[in-house]
């Protein structure tokens, strides 16, 4: 009998059940058979309380795998090994970086908290860097960094690594989680700081060309030019994806733009959102 894999999705912006509760972040419980991990961790201990809402038994988590530094993917790195401490932790060492956001001339610190990343640094069993690709457990790997193959695609937004605004975060740290079906692929995104067209291009490298079934997560699209949401329709259009599921930071002009292209694959991912995938 073939696997099933699993995707839950534990914190995100919306919430479709009753009994659960959204914030802004993202958080995916994904099982494997006996394994499981949680990709981000939210903006607080949600992903904790939602999981015991849906009966998810988080305490079987193995591994937590961060895609990047920002506070809505890391907030809740505390309350999950509070959990389950014994959780192998896996980040780029840039995501400890000191991260801002620019807007309308007022400067936002968004980065990893400093008691999460102490929580992270002081750790007995320490935490595993995925400046490459790193595998998690059978059929499950990071992508570590992703390199920027293209000159259209961007970060996303107006991201610095100090307040006053003199050095650009180039976001290092983004990756994205993949999943192998054997013979396709799922593809799950933190925020895609690194662009979905060049997290598509590095994961087509890194699995010989793998057929992309599915991708799942924030896309970043709300500063995005027209051309580079076009662009991004196109690739997408030519990796035949059969579900798409743009959420969290995805933007809603964007949003509505890649529902509209893609009427007969797209899904809603709020809160309570699971995705079934059968291993070929
Ligand atoms: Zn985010
Ligand atoms: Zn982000």
């Amino acid at each position: 009998m073939s696997e099933t894999i699993r995707i839950a999705v534990l914190v995100e912006n919306s919430v479709h059940r009753q009994g659960l509760v959204a914030e802004h972040g993202l958080c995916f419980h994904v099982q494997s058979g006996e394994h499981s991990l949680l990709f981000d961790t939210g903006q607080t201990d949600l992903a904790v309380i939602n999981a015991e809402t849906l009966r998810l038994p988080l305490d079987r988590t193995e591994a937590v795998v961060l895609s990047h530094g920002h506070y809505d993917h890391t907030g809740g790195v505390t309350a999950i090994l509070d959990v389950v401490p014994e959780a192998r932790i896996y980040l780029h060492p840039a995501a400890f970086k000191n991260k801002f956001s620019h807007h309308s001339g007022q400067s936002r610190s968004i980065g990893m908290s400093d008691c999460v990343a102490q929580t992270i640094r002081q750790r007995a069993g320490g935490f595993i860097q995925t400046t490459c690709q790193t595998k998690i457990f059978e059929g499950v790997f990071a992508t570590g960094e992703i390199p920027r193959s293209n000159a259209y695609e961007d970060t996303g937004g107006a991201f610095f690594l100090d307040a006053a605004g003199t050095q650009l975060d180039p976001m290092t740290d983004d990756q994205a989680l993949v999943i192998d079906l054997g013979c396709s692929v799922v593809l799950l995104l933190g925020c895609a700081h690194s662009g979905v067209v060049n997290t598509l291009e590095h994961v087509r490298h890194l699995t010989g060309g793998k057929p992309v079934r599915a991708v799942i997560g924030g896309l970043h699209l709300g500063a995005a030019s027209e051309k580079r949401i076009q662009q991004t329709i196109t690739r997408l259009r030519d990796t035949h994806l059969e579900l798409l599921a743009p959420t969290h930071c995805t933007g809603w002009p964007a949003t509505a733009k890649l529902w509209s292209a893609f009427p007969d694959i797209c899904l809603p991912a709020g809160v309570g959102t699971v995705f079934e995938f059968k291993r070929d």
